[in-house]
């Protein structure tokens, strides 16, 4: 399954390690540009161009891809205008199903979108593409290059008992929805943890597609309905971000499954649908406790006996 077109730079790179143990700085020299990388993703995007991409500002994490493709983040500081006690901070990621086009290509397109009060009032961290093999594979595939549903792969509760279960005994091994052999094996789900890791998200917004509605997890009112998609729960996997985040980590998720995974909504849906979940996160999302004071808060419960119920 490997890519031709990744193949070289993934070479590069190797040969680059091995001569230099200061790699770091020898894979930034061989480091694709964003005219390289947005033409390869470009016939990938449905109604992106090729300049829109470049625009977009997405910059290298110093992460790659299991084929050596950077992993594209970028970081929008709020304008210290909003009205919450501390500007919101929304972790927004698209593609983590490579096969799934318009999921990634829309998250371009809401960049339009950013110049408005509210998109200025919040912290965004923005990772377009989350599994750029599978979308960049011959046949756009929704697994990453090692055959990992990544939206099964993060470290849920008993990972290990259940999911690699749900996986044989639900889905009868479905290839398209394997796990992989250890929760956060790969280098693209690594990644999006680490990110929740460090960035804090008070809600993650995951794009999808092709089911057409919205599914929601964790704390927080849900959101009743996006422009046309309506909330619609879909279920709750061993691995999935959902879970992970929103049931056990506390920080709520908002799935949004477009309609169609290769055919973009019309560009009034695409605008109403970033418009309504602007609303929704101004009128819903409180920031989360900073971490110092929950610890504080929680060690007082858990001497009270009033831990957290499981969920
Ligand atoms: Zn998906």
């Amino acid at each position: 399954m490997l890519n031709a077109n990744l193949i070289v730079p993934a070479l590069l790179m190797a040969v680059a390690a091995v001569l230099a143990p200061m790699s770091a700085y020898a894979a930034k020299s061989v480091e694709l540009k964003p005219a390289e990388w947005c033409e390869r993703l470009i016939p990938r995007m449905p109604t992106v161009t090729q300049s829109a991409c470049e625009q977009a500002g997405f910059l290298p994490t110093g992460r790659h891809s299991l084929q050596g493709f950077p992993l594209l983040a970028k970081d929008v500081k709020a304008n210290g205008k909003g009205k919450k006690k501390r500007p919101l901070r929304v972790l927004l990621m698209g593609g983590i199903h490579g096969d799934e086009l318009t999921s990634a290509a829309i998250v371009y397109r809401w960049l339009d979108g950013m110049s408005g009060p509210i998109a200025q009032s919040i912290r965004w961290r923005i990772m377009p593409v989350v599994n750029p093999d599978g979308l960049l594979a011959k046949k756009a595939s929704r697994m990453n290059a090692n055959g990992v549903d990544l939206n099964r792969n993060f470290p849920t509760p008993d990972w290990e008992a259940e999911a690699p279960a749900y996986w044989q005994t639900r889905t009868r091994s479905d290839p398209r929805r394997f796990p992989g052999k250890a929760p956060l094996s790969e280098p693209e789900s690594r990644w999006v943890e680490h990110e929740m890791q460090v960035f804090k998200p008070d809600v993650i917004i995951s794009v999808h597609a092709p089911y057409g509605v919205l599914d929601f997890d964790g704390p927080a009112q849900p959101p009743r309905k996006f422009g046309r998609l309506l909330l619609n729960r879909v279920g709750i996997y061993p691995g999935s971000l959902g879970n992970y985040s929103g049931v056990h980590k506390n920080v709520p998720v908002i799935t949004i499954e477009l309609p169609n995974a290769q055919k973009m909504p019309p560009k009034a849906e695409v605008r109403r649908i970033w418009v309504d979940m602007l609303n929704w996160i101004n009128d819903k999302v409180e920031p989360q406790e900073d971490p110092v004071k929950e610890a504080k808060s929680s060690a007082r419960s858990a001497k009270a006996g009033l831990g957290s119920p499981a969920r």
